[in-house]
């Protein structure tokens, strides 16, 4: 009886070594998997913060960081279509440096970068969260305002104008500064798209530069 009972002990230990041995087993992988699972969602969220960053590379422009002509494409065909729907103003002007190659040929390079900046710059101040200006390559900004007639667009090319005019640079121990010429379109109603205003803004800004330069045209039929 007294063996029969040693022997049911021994078993009973044997058992419970083996049952605290898996217990370890199954923590250690728990813990393994818990520590995975930080890793995962770590390398999860720098995946995610890297493609944020890359969309927002494709949108920006990376000198001035306006939109695109990308973004803003995306952008404006949604703004005029909603003029149109809803029959409301819409203005866009066509901003272009004047002479500056001359800028690049005199000052250099880096001073024609810093110019750029600070239009975009400029460009920044007078817009409202609505509207949507953007750097379409080059030297040739682009500046959309809905909820904006004509007239009312005019003014703020001037302002805009005589603004970028009234900044002064400095490269090479020289001071200098840079006008632009603006050409100006609005949205005319039902038939009007997204192209035609910026094919009758860039008409009207070819105007502006025949014209003298530094100056704000409003584009009207010949
Ligand atoms: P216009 O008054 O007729 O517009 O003359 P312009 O010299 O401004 O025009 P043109 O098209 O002859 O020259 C544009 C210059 O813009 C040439 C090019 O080197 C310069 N440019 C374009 N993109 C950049 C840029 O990202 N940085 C700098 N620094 N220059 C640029
Ligand atoms: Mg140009
Ligand atoms: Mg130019």
């Amino acid at each position: 009886m007294n063996n029969e009972l040693e022997l049911l002990r021994r078993r009973w230990e044997r058992e419970k070594a083996a049952r605290r041995q898996a217990e370890e087993i199954a923590e250690e992988k728990s813990r393994d998997l818990y520590l995975k699972s930080l890793e995962l969602e770590k390398a999860l969220a720098e995946e995610s913060r890297l493609k944020d960053e890359l969309e927002q590379l494709a949108l920006t422009d990376p000198l001035t960081g306006l939109n695109n002509r990308r973004s803003f494409d995306i952008a404006a065909h949604q703004l005029v279509r909603v003029a149109i729907r809803l029959r409301r103003p819409l203005s866009l002007l066509m901003l272009d440096i004047d002479f500056f190659k001359k800028v690049n040929d005199t000052y250099g390079h880096a001073a024609g970068d810093t110019v750029l900046e600070k239009i975009a710059q400029v460009c920044r101040q007078y817009v409202r969260s609505m509207d949507l200006p953007a750097r379409l390559g080059g030297e040739e900004f682009c500046l959309l305002f809905p909820e904006t007639g004509v007239n009312d667009a005019r003014l703020l090319a001037e302002r805009l104008r005589l603004a970028v005019s009234a900044v002064e640079f400095q490269a090479n121990d020289q001071i200098f500064s840079v006008t632009v010429s603006i050409g100006i379109a609005e949205c005319s109603g039902e038939e009007d798209s997204l192209e035609m205003i910026l094919e009758r803004s860039d008409q009207a800004l070819y105007k502006a530069k025949q014209t003298g330069r530094n100056c704000s045209v409003i584009w009207a039929a010949e």
